[in-house]
């Protein structure tokens, strides 16, 4: 059997770094005034970034800001509301808010913090700094910090500014699908540079050696992470899309989708819906087509389920790339952050039975062996049904749940 990893891992890692300091000498080093994160000092949890509940947030400016920037802010908020569920909304009375000014140079915190966060803006002329920092503030460390970009780029560390390497550190980060070299969050090659080139493109992914750091556009991958992270304005919710190959989509013809769901907060989410679309763009329109939807009373902490269906393509889908996504939104978390999440998605390989690691036809011991004897990491390996690249205790959940004939 294989099960396709195509995106959508989540990982968090343990890390930490010094606590922000301001430090205005980075403007004169760094011509594209880089940002930097603040990181809470004593941060060495596995922390995934609080979202704001709902999609709402609420900001106000430093008073000495002035109305033109004040509307170079707004039109950045408006790009990013454009693209996902998120809503900026000017602050009444709430606790948490972003207070935006110029504190010297670009730089926030990552996710919602609770009660009043400052985010610094430098070059207001910007509008995709801007969205970078805001996006931020959203739960976005950066692309060069995920735990794959070994695999990408090398950090030439003996070239970055000893001050600054903390940013080069891998996060604690909740990035999903392919390394995105054009993502507005990327540094580019002369961020906190004491010379030469501070990170280097792989063999084969050279072309992007120039690409890296462009704040000219929001990448597809960050339009995607963003909706991800804000579905439809709904807290606790995701949609992760896979693109189809074209002999997976036959119009009028069933294929079948796997997906894995996860909660992974310590909260229960109630009342979760997995909505499987049809999509042409790999965002959510109002063009998608819904081709299942599945409803769960709860999905329990840690909780992990697996939605494993046939759906019919509509007869007269046009040829060409689609992609098939799974929604998952879910109510009744207390804390507001975005706890459940689809992990996997697999389609077409009508797998009807990948809990059957030894193909034998039923779902035995044999397989509860086969995941024991992987336990550990494993990169992508047909004992990690969940995909997300360690063989553990909830790959044999999965397996004894289904336990019997395929
Ligand atoms: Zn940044």
């Amino acid at each position: 059997m294989s099960l396709t990893i195509r995106l959508g891992v989540l990982i968090a890692v343990t890390a930490s770094g010094p606590a922000f300091s301001a430090d205005h000498a980075d403007q004169h080093r760094n011509p594209d005034h880089t940002c930097t994160i603040i990181r809470p000092e004593g941060d060495r949890g596995a922390v995934v970034p609080d979202t704001w509940p709902g999609g709402i947030v609420p900001y106000e400016f430093e008073s000495d800001v002035s109305n033109t920037n004040r509307n170079r802010v707004r039109n950045s908020m408006d790009m990013l509301e454009a693209v996902s569920g998120v809503t900026f909304i000017p602050r009444t009375n709430e606790s948490a808010r972003l207070n935006i000014g110029g504190f010297g140079g670009n730089w926030s915190s990552v996710g919602m913090t609770g009660g009043q966060q400052n985010l610094s803006i430098y070059n207001w002329s910007s509008p995709l700094i801007i969205c970078h920092e805001l996006i931020h503030a959203l739960g976005r460390y950066h692309q060069q910090s995920r735990t794959d970009r070994d695999d990408y780029i090398q950090v030439n560390w003996e070239n970055i500014d000893d001050d600054y390497e903390y940013n080069y550190y891998i996060s604690n980060s909740d990035e999903f699908g392919p390394y995105d070299f054009e993502s507005v969050m990327h540094y580019s090659q002369w961020g906190f540079s004491t010379g030469g080139p501070t990170m280097t493109c792989l063999p084969g992914y050279e072309q992007w050696q120039n690409v890296m750091g462009q704040r000219e556009y929001l990448s597809d991958g960050d339009i995607a992470t963003l909706q991800y992270m804000y579905v439809d304005g709904v807290s606790d919710a995701s949609v992760l899309f896979v693109q189809a190959s074209p002999d997976e989509l036959e119009a009028g013809a069933d294929t079948h989708v796997l997906a894995v769901l996860k909660n992974l907060g310590d909260q229960a989410a109630f009342d979760a819906d997995a909505s499987i679309y049809l999509s042409a763009d790999a965002t959510l329109g109002s063009d998608d087509v819904l081709l299942h939807q599945e409803s769960y009373a709860y999905l329990l902490p840690g909780e992990l389920v697996y939605l494993s269906v046939d759906v019919t393509i509509p007869a007269g889908t046009a040829d060409g790339t689609w992609y098939v996504g799974v929604k998952l939104d879910g109510a009744g978390d207390s804390d507001g952050s975005n706890n459940a999440y689809v992990t996997t998605i697999d389609i077409g390989a009508l797998e009807d039975c990948p809990a059957d690691i030894s193909g034998n036809g039923s779902v035995d011991v044999d397989d509860v062996l086969a995941v024991v004897a992987a336990f550990g990491d494993c990169g992508s390996c047909s004992e990690d049904i969940d995909g997300d690249g360690t063989v553990g205790v909830d790959d044999l959940l999965v397996v004894i749940a289904a336990f019997g004939p395929c």
